[in-house]
């Protein structure tokens, strides 16, 4: 199943048809607030790793 997440373990991704389904957060360069390229926060649920191999930290859940 995670080799069909968007962003696992180093694949290209998420691409904006994607940020609406779970998927590695990779950090949008463009917000201030650290926010994901699909506009959530690090500790949203669509999140399944904070980066390739990094689980989400329990403090942002
Ligand atoms: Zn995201």
């Amino acid at each position: 199943m995670n080799a069909d997440v968007p962003g696992w373990e180093g694949s290209v991704g998420p691409f904006p048809s994607q940020y609406g389904q779970p998927h590695v957060y990779a950090r949008d360069v463009h917000s201030g607030a650290g926010n994901c390229v699909c506009g959530q926060a690090l500790g949203a649920r669509r999140h399944v790793q904070a980066a390739p191999g990094v689980p989400i930290p329990d403090s942002s859940r």
